[in-house]
């Protein structure tokens, strides 16, 4: 389903990243097209996790500008030995307070944003940084045990304290769809973000943009777009399989042992 990760990641071609970046946005395109959407209201990013820092430099050659990374010790490493190059990081995965520092320092966006602790820790990192980030509102549409993102229910609440945060950009909700080949339970969970997300619009306070729906990965992204996403974030269609079993990154919502595709 993927395309196979190079035995040496560091060997990993400019050529072959270009290659599979365009037959990805060839599929976004598509998708758009088949939902009546414009190819411009659908953003790739790319995921980049466990992605070797040679390739990403490929990756960068290839007209890759934004990284999408699911842990922050990882990807502010990855920020630092990229720091010659004009790349911007986004942070799609759950945060602890104590990393909010270093999110403030390096990130441009954090995609899972899902608890009032961690929005004030940020808030006051990036006021002493002098910085802004953008940030999604986590919301965890399947009912899995995942720890992770907000219940539908209480995201209206949560959306309501956030002008508290000036340093904080609210662009709008993300999630995760049930991880399952199951068409209608995927897109079930994209309906949901939708259906929140529509409802919300009308009464967020002032400041507070939910414009944008982060939802989509490498095997579901063509339901998303059909679903209404604006962010689709790709990391194995692009760079190949992960090696790593998904469990490692999500404990609780994939089996352990196996790989997503
Ligand atoms: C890894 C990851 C993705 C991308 O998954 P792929 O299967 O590599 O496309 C998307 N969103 C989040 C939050 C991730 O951690």
């Amino acid at each position: 389903m993927f395309p196979p990760r190079p035995d040496r990641m560091d060997a990993m071609a400019v050529d072959e990243i270009r290659a599979n970046l365009a037959a990805v946005r060839a599929r976004v395109d598509a998708a758009c097209a088949a939902a009546g959407r414009r190819p411009d209201d659908v953003r790739l990013l790319p995921v980049s996790k466990t992605v070797a820092i040679p390739a990403l430099r490929s990756a960068v050659a290839a007209g890759i500008t934004t990284f999408g990374e699911n842990k922050v010790q990882e990807a502010r490493l990855k920020a630092e030995a990229l720091a010659d190059l004009p790349v911007s990081w986004s942070v799609i995965g759950h945060l602890q307070t104590n990393k909010a520092k270093y999110v403030a320092r390096f990130a441009s966006e954090f995609q899972a944003l899902d608890s009032l602790k961690v929005a004030a820790a940020l808030d006051e990192r990036l006021m002493v940084e002098g910085r802004s980030l953008d940030v999604f509102v986590q919301v965890n549409t399947s009912g899995e045990a995942s720890k992770y993102g907000l219940p539908p229910d209480e995201v209206e609440r949560f959306v309501a304290e956030l002008p508290t945060f000036s340093c904080l950009k609210v662009r709008g909700l993300m999630t995760l769809a049930v991880f399952t080949p199951e068409e209608a339970r995927v897109r079930t969970c994209f309906r949901l973000l939708k259906a929140l997300r529509d409802r919300l619009r009308d009464v967020a306070p002032a400041g507070v943009a939910l414009d944008e729906l982060s939802m989509g990965m490498s095997g579901d992204f063509e339901w998303a777009i059909a679903e209404g996403a604006s962010v689709v974030r790709v990391g194995q269609a692009i760079f190949g399989r992960r090696p790593t079993a998904d469990g490692t990154y999500w404990p609780g919502l994939f089996p352990a042992t196996e790989t997503v595709d």
